[in-house]
């Protein structure tokens, strides 16, 4: 028989992963909750057109990343191209459309969590199936929504122990003044294009702005003194920008304007940002977003703004276990129900059952172990405490109760048993046990 591996770049998130995950997706819905957004689930598959027409097809993600496939039409004919979501923000756009949440109260505030799919290089941290925390407030123009996208962001990592956080932001314009900016950068470029690095002599004629961003050696010479998107905004992106730049001085949020910053997606206007920190290496993007004014339009929707925000679970995950942070166990059975003989094993059943439809956790011993075995199954999950059925309880419809961590123990009725692990367990259960 083969040996079946996951596919490469993916990954298995094993049971001893689950407590600090649901410490980090926990965070990020207790938080976007306290902001008022509501979650929006889409489907892992859509349209490959949908991400061509809104993500953009220069970008690497369409042009590249995408795990696409044909899938089977009617009557043995060919269906339609399919894509596995390689970002939350066009489905989402999507569902707003094709639900008509534009004629909910405006704005909506959105927000979603699963897997995101990218035909990447895999490498530390990078992985073709990732989970992100998705963030969307749409159908606001106002540089708040732009400012609660940025909170929230900030809120998240603070709240989990990142440190030395700081915004880079910039603003893209809109498709007033952009234009104007890409012909300057264009022109101020084309001298240099010859020794521009490959890719980048290829931007230039395709993407232009994506060259600002690059990191390629023989490029960022030329970078330093490229023109400001800032100084080409219109009135409207100016105020938008510096009212947005206000409110994060007065609540002291540090941030950097990073001139350079432009993401890597055609759909943003205005603000660009990425939230950087301590954690994935000296100084790196923990997460990023922006404002995308003409997407919703663009995918056939009313002309709508909004703004929004991703950050990689796996990632957050990984600086929060670096770092040592404590994070409490979840919930465990601390009764373990232990039997001797096959007709106690049938009331040991009976009882673990009777205990959980009443919201008590309890296991039970598999496989007929001896009782020495099944008091050291107890101890290995961490119960405090074991009821034991044998013969004798079975004879007397009584439960013999010991208590692990005091090693002592006491027979009782069944009714004094369930009484005592109401009055016991059912706290002890409600509560995370560390
Ligand atoms: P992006 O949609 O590229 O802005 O990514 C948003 C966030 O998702 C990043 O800041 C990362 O934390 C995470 N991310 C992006 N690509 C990957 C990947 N290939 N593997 C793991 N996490 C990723």
């Amino acid at each position: 028989m083969p040996r079946f591996k996951s596919v490469k770049g993916m990954q298995d998130i094993l049971p001893e992963e689950e407590a600090l995950w649901s410490r980090v997706t926990g965070a990020a819905v207790s938080i976007a909750r306290r902001f008022g957004f509501a979650k929006i689930d889409t489907p892992v598959l859509e349209a490959t057109a949908l991400f061509a027409r809104g993500v953009g097809e220069d970008t690497d993600i369409v042009s590249k990343e995408m795990y696409s496939f044909l899938d089977r039409g009617r009557d043995g004919e060919q269906g339609e191209s399919l894509t596995l979501r390689p970002e939350f923000t066009a489905g989402v756009m999507r569902a707003y459309i094709e639900n008509g949440l534009a004629s909910r109260p405006q704005p909506q505030k959105l927000y979603s969590l699963g897997p995101i799919f990218r035909r990447e290089r895999p490498q530390k941290l990078r992985y073709r199936q990732f989970n992100q925390f998705n963030a969307e407030i749409i159908g606001s123009a106002d540089p708040v929504a732009d400012l609660e996208i940025l909170l929230l962001a900030y809120m998240l990592h603070s709240e989990l122990g990142f440190k030395n956080l700081n915004f880079q932001i910039n603003s893209t314009g809109d498709p007033e003044c952009k234009p104007r900016y890409i012909e300057a950068l264009k022109a101020y470029l084309a001298p240099h294009a010859e020794k521009l690095a490959p890719t980048d002599r290829d931007r230039l004629q395709r993407n232009p702005l994506r060259v600002l961003d690059s990191k390629e050696r023989e490029t960022l010479p030329y970078l330093a003194d490229a023109p400001h998107m800032l100084d080409y905004l219109n009135e409207g992106c100016r105020a938008h920008f510096s009212e947005l730049l206000g409110y994060l001085d007065a609540l002291g949020i540090p941030y950097t304007v990073n001139h350079r910053l432009v993401r890597g997606l055609d759909y943003y206007t205005k603000t660009v940002f990425e939230l950087w920190g301590e954690g994935l290496g000296a100084q790196a993007a923990l997460c990023g977003g922006g404002r995308y004014d003409g997407l919703i339009e663009l995918l056939g929707g009313p002309p709508t703004p909004g703004v929004g925000f991703a950050a990689g679970i796996e990632r957050i995950v990984h600086v929060i276990r670096e770092q040592g942070v404590s994070v409490p166990a979840l919930p465990q059975p601390r009764l373990f129900v232990a039997y001797q003989g096959d007709a106690a094993k049938q009331a040991a059943v009976a009882l673990a059952s009777d205990l959980r439809l009443r919201g008590i956790g309890a296991r039970i011993a598999f496989d007929g172990r001896s009782l020495k075995a099944q008091f050291r199954d107890a101890d290995r999950y961490g119960c405090a405490y074991v009821a034991v059925i044998g013969p004798d309880e079975l004879a007397a419809g009584s439960v013999t109760l010991r208590d692990l961590t005091r090693s002592a123990q006491q027979t009782m009725t069944r009714e004094a048993f369930g009484a005592w692990a109401i009055q016991t367990l059912s706290a002890q259960d409600a509560t995370t046990v560390a």
